[in-house]
């Protein structure tokens, strides 16, 4: 058994964050990641980070209460509203934070951090490193932390690269620690710790279509789901406008953001036919133009009835070069095509998972000593819709709140001798299953439930949806269930058995999924990136609250809980 004051799941930008602050409050840290930290799918993130800077010479106006507005406009009123102030008044601070710490931001002429437009943003407020903002954000903090692991008078921070979180373990009221497996020996242990912090990211990957990486599997809300950690407001997932016909790479924001167009097979910007984006045309939010988009194809408006045209070529070779360079590369390398000379071919795809573990402003689970935060958690501030470039700021914002509140903690906390006795048996669970897939193992074939599963996350719980759908996606869900319980794995061998590891996940991907679609299919109404043909009216009368899903045996239970208002009302969302 390994021993940690905290023990971080996670090594993105949230989870390094966290990691940096504990170390600063001299607490002993074991951070655990399933693969190398830098391989995290932070490191994609491209467009950039929101920061009521104003730098921009239209962004003199800026201030945290407006981008506090906007995000919360953006959420389609889902949000809670204090933990968006806070967010937004954070902002600047940790924006400069790792500016100091050497994060190489693009500059204005006088030498000030740039800031680009983003869709939902009354101002040019989205700070950036290029298009490769993520990368440079990952390797401050990642410097960041070995700087904190080699400081002698600090306490120790340890990595465990390539272990696999498979169970977490509990004690009455309280989590007592997690069990992993070295994917390289195939060993699994249990990891004490006083508090643990689940920093995993998004579940992207239980969609077909999806510019997250393969990694976001969604096993990281599934353990403390099995826990007895609820999920909250699983059903809003947002599809991002703009990504690569075919692979579904991502193609930034930042594209329409520095003034890329949108068009059908006319070569129309048809954002301006639609009332909900004619003024914000390609800088409305998210939902709205991947909406708009849908309707087009089925209006039979896209480009061979899939996708439409991104066109950068009045910005100008040295705009794109200068302010797109990573864009321009991966529509050369995946299409074959430069943008500079052709418009690119774009239809909306998976994104992110504005749902998660359900945590409160400081990043506390209902379980003690459970926390969460980054794309895994639902704090929430991003409600029923993300605006492009908060989830950056979400990350590094919450990690250091949460970094905090686990360090406070830990020092008030008192850790029962029954403890370790519940870790010890989580522990033989964790390998007791291992064992049973590698040695027994049934008939069922993994990859055919998992692509089936990605298939019926795509065509029936994606942009539109309806009762119909949703209901036979839920019994598709459950029936790739039952079968997952006589899934079997070939290979038998423990060292770097891939085949075992993505048999593992695909359990927590399921239930997640399971999630996202009762979710889905009890939210009776639209409301940011959940559209309902069947309700198509936002209402707040009855739904202007969170859904908890909850694990029983029969599958997610659901509650609600009040969305927490006191700064704007809800209105109707114009752009
Ligand atoms: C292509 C792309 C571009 C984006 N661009 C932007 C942008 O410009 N601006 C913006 O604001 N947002 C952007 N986003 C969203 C943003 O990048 C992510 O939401 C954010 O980086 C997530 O960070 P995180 O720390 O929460 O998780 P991640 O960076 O996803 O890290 C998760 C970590 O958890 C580990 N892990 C997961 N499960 C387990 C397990 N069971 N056991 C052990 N380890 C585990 C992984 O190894 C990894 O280290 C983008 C997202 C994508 C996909």
């Amino acid at each position: 058994m390994r021993s940690h004051d905290v023990l971080i799941v996670g090594g993105g930008l949230a989870g390094l964050r966290a990691a940096v602050e504990l170390n600063k409050a001299n607490v002993k840290v074991g951070l655990i990641s399933k693969v190398h930290p830098l391989r995290s799918h932070s490191v994609a993130a491209q467009g950039g980070i929101n920061a009521s800077l104003g730098n921009h010479p239209r962004g003199d106006y800026d201030t945290a209460m407006r981008h506090a507005f906007d995000t919360v406009k953006g959420s389609d009123f889902l949000a809670d509203q204090p933990a968006v102030v806070r967010m937004a008044k954070d902002a600047p601070l940790r924006v400069f934070e790792i500016e100091h710490w050497g994060c190489p931001f693009s500059r204005t002429d006088e030498g000030k951090i740039a800031q680009r437009p983003f869709g939902g943003a009354g101002f040019p407020r989205t700070c950036y490193a290029s298009d490769k903002t993520g990368l440079a954000m990952m390797h401050t903090l990642f410097e960041q932390m070995i700087r904190y692991q080699q400081a002698a008078e600090r306490q120790e921070l340890v990595v465990y690269s390539e272990w696999l979180v498979i169970g977490l373990a509990v004690d009455g009221d309280l989590c007592a620690g997690a069990v992993a497996m070295n994917i390289k020996t195939g060993e699994v242990d249990g990891f004490r710790a006083e508090a643990v912090l689940f920093a995993t990211g998004g579940a992207g990957r239980i969609y077909g279509n999806s510019t997250n990486a393969i990694i976001n599997s969604g096993m990281g809300m599934a353990v403390p789901y099995r826990a007895g950690v609820p999920l909250k407001d699983m059903e809003f997932v947002q599809f991002h406008p703009t990504t690569l016909c075919g692979s579904n790479i991502l193609i930034s924001e930042a594209a329409r953001g520095e003034g890329g167009y949108l068009l059908n097979k006319d070569g129309h910007r048809f954002l301006a036919d639609y009332p909900d984006s004619k003024k914000a045309m390609e800088v409305a939010p998210r939902d709205i133009v991947a909406r708009n988009m849908a309707r087009e194809i089925l209006a039979g408006r896209a480009v061979e009835g899939t996708h439409f045209w991104l066109d950068l070529r009045h910005l100008g070779e040295e705009k794109i070069q200068k302010q797109l360079p990573g864009i321009r590369d991966l529509a050369i390398r995946f299409a074959g095509i430069d943008p500079a000379d052709r418009p690119v071919p774009v239809q909306p795809g998976q994104h992110y998972t504005m749902g998660g573990i359900d945590v409160d402003r400081s990043g506390a689970s209902p379980l003690k000593g459970l926390f969460a935060a980054g794309e895994a958690a639902c704090v929430s501030v991003h409600g029923a819709n993300r605006l492009g470039g908060n989830s950056l700021l979400d990350t590094i914002v919450f990690g250091a709140i949460t970094g905090e509140a686990m360090a406070e903690f830990i020092a008030g906390h008192v850790r029962p001798a029954s403890a370790d006795k519940a870790l010890a048996e989580a522990a033989a669970r964790g390998r007791e299953a291992v064992e049973r897939l590698l040695g027994g193992g049934g008939a069922e074939d993994p990859v055919s439930i998992k692509d089936e599963m990605k298939k019926t996350m795509m065509e029936k719980v994606g942009i539109f949806r309806d009762r119909a759908d949703l209901s036979a996606a839920l019994a598709k869900i459950r029936e790739l269930k039952d079968r997952y319980r006589r899934v079997g794995v070939s290979f038998k061998g423990k060292i770097l058995n891939q085949e075992l590891r993505s048999t593992i996940e695909l359990g927590g991907s399921l239930d997640v999924a399971e999630a996202v679609v009762a979710g889905a299919l009890a939210r009776e109404e639209s409301r940011g990136s959940h559209s309902r043909t069947d309700f198509p009216k936002r209402d707040d009368a009855g739904w202007l609250k969170h859904t908890l899903a909850a694990l029983a045996p029969e599958g997610p239970r659901l509650s609600y809980r009040d969305v927490e208002l006191g700064y704007f009302e809800p209105a109707e969302r114009v752009y």
